[in-house]
C-alpha cells in the first residue's frame, strides 16, 4: 500500500523563516535534464555547453546549437536557464579553436580569453542562443566563463545584449575578479560563482591534480573571504548572485554561502534533497552567525568545525 502512495511534493529551496533560495540544476548535456525537473530543480544554473563542441571536429553550426540549446529550454517553461558560453582552453584542445601549445592551460587562452580570440565561435553561439529563447518560455540567462577583468565582463555583455540575450553575466572564478565584485556588478546583470576554479586559483592548486587535492577546498577562509567579497557587493547593488560550483552541493556550506549573501544555489540533481532539507533548518539570521563564524577561522577544518557549532545552536 505504501508504494502507491503518492510522494510528497518537493518543496521549492527555502530557509526555516521562508527565505526563498531557488536551487537550480547543473547540467553537462541535454540529458539530464528530466533528472533534474524529476529532482526538483527550479530551473538550471549552470549548462555547460561544452558537450557540443569537445567532440567534434569543427564548430557545430548555428542549428545545430540552436536545437541542443532548445531541448533544455523547453524543460523548464518560465523558469531561469542560464547557459554558459564554451568554457575551453588548450586542457580541452579544440583543433578549430586553440592554435599555439601551452605550458600552462589553466592559466592561459581559456573561457572567455579563448572567445574574444575566436569572435566568430561566441557570436555564433550568442546567435543560436537567441533563436532557441524564441522559440520557449524559458528565461534566459546567459553568462562567460573565465572572466578576470570588468572590462572583459563589460565586453561580453554588451555582445550578449547586441544579439539579443537581455539578461547577461559572468562566472566570478578568478580571485580578480572576486576582488572587484563592486566594479563588476555595476557593469554586468548578475554573477555565479564557481567555487571550483575559484579555490584553484585562490589556493594555485591544479583542481585536476591528486597531490594537491587537500588545497582544493572550498571551506578554505581564503576562499570564503573572496565569496564575502561577492555577496556584498550583490546585496549593495541589488544584483543577483550565485553560486554554481561543487560548494553549493555541500549542506552546511550552502547554508554559509546563504549567510555570505548568495542568492541561488546551483548544483548536480542529484545534490538537490540534502541542501534542501539543510536550508529548512535555519532562518537567514542564523545563516549569517553561522557564515560570520566560519569567517572567523585560519583554516578549512577550523571553518568546517566552527560552522558545525554554530548550526547546532541554530
Ligand atoms: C567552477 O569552476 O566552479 C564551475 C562551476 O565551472 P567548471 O566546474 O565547469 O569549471
Ligand atoms: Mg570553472
Amino acid at each position: 500500500a505504501h508504494e502507491a502512495e503518492a510522494a510528497a511534493p518537493i518543496t521549492p529551496g527555502a530557509l526555516a523563516d521562508g527565505t526563498a533560495v531557488p536551487l537550480l540544476a547543473n547540467l553537462g548535456s541535454a540529458k539530464s535534464t528530466d533528472k533534474a525537473v524529476a529532482l526538483g530543480a527550479e530551473g538550471v544554473g549552470l549548462f555547460r555547453t561544452e558537450f557540443l563542441f569537445l567532440s567534434a571536429d569543427e564548430a557545430p553550426s548555428v542549428d545545430e546549437q540552436r536545437q541542443a540549446y532548445q531541448s533544455v529550454l523547453e524543460a523548464f517553461p518560465g523558469q531561469k536557464v542560464v547557459v554558459r558560453a564554451l568554457d575551453a582552453g588548450a586542457d580541452k584542445p579544440l583543433s578549430f579553436l586553440n592554435d599555439a601549445p601551452e605550458e600552462n592551460p589553466a592559466l592561459g587562452l581559456r573561457g572567455l580569453r579563448a572567445l574574444m580570440a575566436n569572435e566568430q565561435i561566441l557570436t555564433d553561439q550568442l546567435t543560436a542562443l537567441a533563436q532557441a529563447q524564441e522559440n520557449t518560455e524559458a528565461d534566459v540567462w546567459v553568462m562567460a566563463p573565465m572572466v578576470s577583468t570588468v572590462e572583459e565582463a563589460e565586453a561580453f555583455t554588451a555582445l550578449a545584449k547586441e544579439h539579443g540575450l537581455a539578461t547577461a553575466g559572468v562566472m566570478v572564478e578568478v580571485p580578480s575578479i572576486a576582488l572587484m565584485a563592486d566594479e563588476l556588478l555595476t557593469r554586468t546583470d548578475f554573477a555565479s560563482i564557481g567555487t571550483n576554479d575559484l579555490t584553484q586559483y585562490t589556493m594555485a592548486a591544479d583542481r585536476l591534480l591528486g597531490s594537491v587535492a587537500s588545497l582544493q577546498d572550498p571551506w578554505h577562509p581564503a576562499v570564503l573571504r573572496l565569496i564575502r567579497e561577492v555577496g556584498a557587493a550583490g546585496i549593495a547593488s541589488g544584483k543577483p548572485v550565485g553560486v554554481c560550483g561543487e560548494a553549493a552541493a555541500d549542506p552546511l556550506l550552502a547554508v554559509v554561502l546563504v549567510g555570505l549573501g548568495v542568492n541561488t544555489l546551483s548544483m548536480s540533481p542529484a545534490a538537490l534533497a540534502d541542501v534542501r532539507a539543510e536550508l529548512k533548518l535555519h532562518t537567514v539570521e542564523e545563516a549569517r552567525s553561522i557564515a560570520a563564524a566560519a569567517l572567523t577561522a585560519a583554516t578549512a577544518t577550523q571553518a568546517r568545525e566552527a560552522a558545525q557549532g554554530a548550526a547546532q545552536k541554530s
